[in-house]
């Protein structure tokens, strides 16, 4: 097809990705459960004809249950869990940094995207101490289906396959990082991208059009609007400003939309005043943009910046590189963006810190965010790289 004349290697990967999910549905010996990225169901529908924009949510339950999955959860939920560990991070940050403390590090830099991680480990050796400690979304799904959930089915973790649905081609990679396994075994499996998982649709004859729409299974499925908005740049580092604010404050947040912390540019910057505090937030897609900013911070931050998210991919995950193609087409990035924040509107939660099953998870296992049980599951280290 297509993608054979423009890619062979990535068709290569593509091909082998998803040979590698058949074989695993078909084991009569493994639970399979899939997680799938915010970014995936603002974009799935394209292609299978609709409109950029089109929410296929549902739908998409719905085609991953046909095929054959046991459990159809969310990244989504492991983004509320991110914002929970990430969010803490930034208030202890920022609480040693009113008290005087020099040695803390700010601006604390996002570390979602797996694309930004491996450049900065291999441009800005120096600013290694700088990102969140938290893991992805994506990995701090695998992490906990694979210890709480499958404790919960009574199962070991060999028993399980965890397979990713991203908008994204840096994920394959990401899974397959040392540090996401356990004695060998990893965390994620299998990482397929949207496209993939469109592909897999067709070759299963599953009329995704035709579909009625269902809900994810519970308790990793459930997630708030917080979680949804990751996959647009500016989301991450709005889902944790409503709950730092709250958790800052112990103030109910009034207005929960921070529209000056949208928008497709790729460098912006906005304060958010939380008490006295004006906090500085810069936020960057598209790696070009993502080092001007860096080498401001190396140079001494003279913006004076208190958090920083970075993307990667120009617009964020909704523009990412396993996305349906956009070639360049900025009114289907904005579309896709558009479809993000409706989905947010329209949960009936839109903060990462009330979704009950992430209260429950707190209750039950990991007792509180940055907890022992959360360092050793959910946080990780970065190491200089050597440039490619
Ligand atoms: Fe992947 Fe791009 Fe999203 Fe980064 S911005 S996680 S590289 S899709």
């Amino acid at each position: 097809g297509q993608c054979v004349a423009v890619c062979p290697v990535g068709a290569l990967t593509e091909k082998e990705n998803i040979w590698s999910v058949v074989d695993a549905l078909v084991n009569k010996n493994k639970v399979v459960v899939v997680q799938t990225a915010p970014a995936v169901r603002a974009a799935l529908g394209e292609e299978f004809g609709l409109e950029a924009g089109s929410l296929v949510t549902g739908k998409m339950v719905a085609a991953l249950r046909r095929l054959g999955f046991d459990y159809v959860f969310d990244t989504d939920f492991a983004a509320d869990l991110t914002i929970m560990e990430e969010g803490a991070e930034l208030l202890d940050r920022l609480e040693r940094y009113i008290e005087g403390d020099e040695s803390v590090k700010l601006p604390m830099l996002t570390s979602c995207c797996p694309g930004w991680v491996n450049f900065l480990e291999s441009q800005f050796p120096d600013l290694l101490d700088i990102p969140s400690s938290a893991k992805s979304p994506q990995q701090m799904f695998g992490s906990i289906a694979k210890s709480y959930f499958a404790q919960k089915l009574f199962i070991p973790r060999e028993k399980m396959v965890v397979v990713s649905v991203m908008p994204c081609l840096a994920k394959k990679f990401e899974a397959s990082r040392e540090e996401f396994k356990v004695k060998g075994n990893p965390d994620v499996d299998i990482s397929i991208s949207t496209r993939e998982l469109a592909h897999l649709i067709k070759i299963a004859n599953i009329d995704f059009n035709d579909l009625e729409e269902e809900d994810f299974d519970k308790p990793l499925g459930e997630s708030t609007g917080a979680a949804v908005i990751f996959g647009a740049t500016g989301g991450v580092i709005e889902a944790a400003t409503r709950t730092v604010y709250e958790l800052f404050t112990g103030k109910k947040l009034e207005k929960i939309d921070f529209e000056e912390l949208r928008g497709i540019e790729g460098i912006r910057c906005a304060s958010i005043k939380i008490n006295d505090m004006d906090i500085n937030i810069g936020i960057a897609s598209g790696l070009g943009n993502a080092r001007k900013l860096l080498e401001e911070i190396r140079s001494g931050n003279p913006r004076n910046l208190h958090a920083i998210e970075i993307m990667a991919c120009p617009g964020g995950c909704i523009g990412g590189g396993g996305q349906p193609y956009h070639h360049g087409n900025i009114e289907i990035l904005k579309k896709r963006a558009d479809a993000i924040y409706t989905e947010d509107k329209n949960k009936p939660i839109r903060k990462s810190h009330e979704n009950p099953y992430i209260k429950e998870i707190y209750q039950k296992f990991l007792w509180e965010p940055l907890s022992e049980k959360s360092h050793h599951l959910l946080h990780t280290s970065y190491s200089p790289k050597q440039k490619v």
